[in-house]
C-alpha cells in the first residue's frame, strides 16, 4: 500500500536546533507523559537513556531541555522557546548518555523509564516519533497513489496535471477534515516570520563555538549596493533562518530543522526577485516540495543520523529545486528534473556538526544549497525534461551511500569538521 506523507507532516512549526534531536525528543517526551498518566503512574524520578546519535549531540542539539519541556506536557508548536532554553536540570530527571550503543530499530533511540514502566522511542527525522510497536495501518484513500517519481510522472501525463495539482489532490483527500489550504498558508506564514527575524537579529549564537550571526550584516550590505543582488540575498534568507534554528527560535521542519532554511529561502527568493505571489508559494511551491520530499521519506531517508547530510540538506535543495521549477512553469518532466539535478550533487554528502552545535558546516551548507537549488532549476527549465538520471535512481542511489556511510558521519560528531576543527 503506498503511504502518503502528509505536507503537514514533513513541514511542522516547531523549535530549533534540530528536528530529530529537539523536536522528535520533546513530542517522545510529552508522549510518555501522556503513557504514564494515562496509566496512573506517579513517579518522583524518570530516568531518561540517550542512545546513538542521539546519545552522541544531544546535548549541543538541545535534547535535554526539549525532553525536560516534553515532559511538563509541552509541545513544539505550542511551547515558548524562551522557556525551553532555561530549562537545563531538573533534579527528578536522570539523562543516561549511551553514544556507542545503536539500538537495532534507528541510530536516534531513547528510553524512558518511571515507577516500573518503560518506553523506547525513536526519533526518526523530521520530527517523526516512532516506537516498537507496528505502525497501525492507516487506510488512505488516495486519488493518486504512487510510490516511485515515475509512477508519479506516469499520473500527471496521464491525467494532464502538474505534480503540484497531484500533490494537492492526495494531500485533500488524506485530510478531509482540515482546511488544508489554511494551514499551508500558516506553514508560510511561518517560514517568512523566521527570515523576516534572522535578517533583524545580531549577536552571538549559543553554545562555546561562539559563532556570530552574519544574516543580518549581510542583508544590511547587500540593501545598499547597486544591481541584481538575488543570488546573494538568497544566501542571508538561508542563513538567517538557519541562524534563528541555532538559537532554538521558531522554525519550520523543511524537512528537518537542520536544513530548514532551503526551502523557505528559495521561496522568499522567488517572492522578493521574481515577482511570485505569496499564495502560489503557500500552496503550490509547498505542495511541490512535499510531493517530492514525501518521496525521499518513503524510498531513502530524510535524516542525518540514518544518511548523512545527504539526506537532510540533499533532500531539502531537491524538495526547493522541484517546488521552484514548477512555480516558474515548468513541466512534470522538468519538475523532476529539476529535483534529481539538485540531490545528484549533494551525493555523499556527510553530517558532522562540529561541538555538536547545528551551525558549523550546517548554516552556510544550507546558502550554499539554497545556490545549488536554483542553479538546478536554471538547468532543468533549459532542458527538454528528458534527461539520463532519473529522480528515483539518486534516492535510491542516495539510500544506498547512506546505508554505506561510516557512522561516523551520520549526526554524531565523531568524524570529519566535527574533530578537525580546534575548538577555542
Ligand atoms: S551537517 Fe547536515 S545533517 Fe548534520 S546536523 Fe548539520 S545540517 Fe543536519
Amino acid at each position: 500500500m503506498t503511504e502518503h506523507v502528509s505536507a503537514l507532516d514533513l513541514f511542522t512549526i516547531g523549535i530549533g536546533p534540530s528536528s530529530s534531536h529537539t523536536v522528535g525528543p520533546m513530542r517522545a517526551a510529552a508522549q510518555f507523559n501522556d503513557e504514564l498518566r494515562a496509566k496512573g503512574i506517579t513517579s518522583d524520578s524518570i530516568r531518561v537513556t540517550l542512545y546513538g546519535s542521539l546519545g552522541a549531540t544531544g546535548i549541543g542539539h538541545g535534547t535535554k531541555n526539549a525532553i525536560l519541556a516534553g515532559l511538563q506536557g509541552q509541545q513544539p508548536e505550542t511551547c515558548d522557546p524562551e522557556y525551553v532554553r532555561s530549562l537545563t536540570e531538573n533534579p527528578n530527571v536522570e539523562f543516561v548518555f549511551e553514544p556507542r550503543t545503536r539500538l537495532p530499530k534507528h541510530s536516534n533511540g531513547m528510553k524512558f523509564e518511571a515507577g516500573g514502566f518503560d518506553k523506547t522511542y525513536y526519533s526518526v527525522g523530521g520530527g517523526f516519533v516512532e516506537t516498537d510497536e507496528p505502525k497501525p495501518a492507516v487506510k488512505q484513500d488516495l486519488p493518486y497513489p504512487y510510490q516511485t517519481a515515475d509512477e508519479l510522472l506516469e499520473i500527471c501525463e496521464r491525467e494532464n496535471l502538474t505534480i503540484a495539482q497531484v500533490g494537492m489532490a492526495n494531500e485533500r483527500a488524506q485530510r478531509p477534515d482540515r482546511d488544508v489550504d489554511a494551514e499551508l498558508r500558516r506553514i508560510w506564514q511561518a517560514m517568512k516570520s523566521c527570515i523576516e527575524a534572522g535578517l533583524q537579529t545580531e549577536g552571538v549564537l549559543p553554545g562555546f563555538l561562539k559563532v556570530d550571526r552574519r544574516a543580518a550584516g549581510i542583508h544590511r550590505q547587500l540593501e545598499t549596493r547597486e544591481g541584481d543582488q538575488s543570488m546573494e540575498s538568497l544566501q542571508a534568507y538561508a542563513i538567517a533562518v538557519n541562524e534563528e534554528n541555532a538559537a532554538g527560535n521558531r522554525v519550520v521542519t523543511a524537512p528537518t530543522n537542520g536544513a530548514a532554511g532551503i526551502i523557505p529561502a528559495v521561496a522568499y527568493y522567488a517572492l522578493k526577485h521574481r515577482n511570485i505571489s505569496d499564495e502560489t508559494l503557500a500552496i503550490e511551491y509547498l505542495i511541490t516540495a512535499a510531493t517530492i520530499g514525501g518521496l525521499y521519506k518513503r524510498n531513502a531517508s530524510i535524516s542525518g543520523a540514518e544518511a548523512g547530510c545527504q539526506g537532510e540538506v540533499g533532500s531539502a535543495c531537491s524538495m526547493a529545486a522541484g517546488a521552484l521549477a514548477q512555480i516558474l512553469g515548468g513541466t512534470p518532466r522538468q519538475v523532476e528534473n529539476a529535483a534529481e539535478i539538485a540531490m545528484e550533487h549533494n551525493l555523499g554528502l556527510t553530517c558532522d556538526p562540529v561541538g555538536g552545535f547545528v551551525q558549523l558546516p550546517c548554516i552556510e551548507r544550507n546558502a550554499i544549497a539554497a545556490g545549488t537549488a536554483v542553479a538546478a532549476v536554471r538547468l532543468a527549465l533549459n532542458g527538454t525534461g528528458v534527461h539520463k538520471i532519473s529522480l528515483d535512481t539518486v534516492i535510491e542511489t542516495m539510500r544506498q551511500t547512506g546505508a554505506d556511510m561510516s557512522t561516523k558521519y551520520k549526526e554524531t560528531s565523531m568524524g570529519g569538521l566535527a574533530v578537525n576543527v580546534v575548538e577555542c
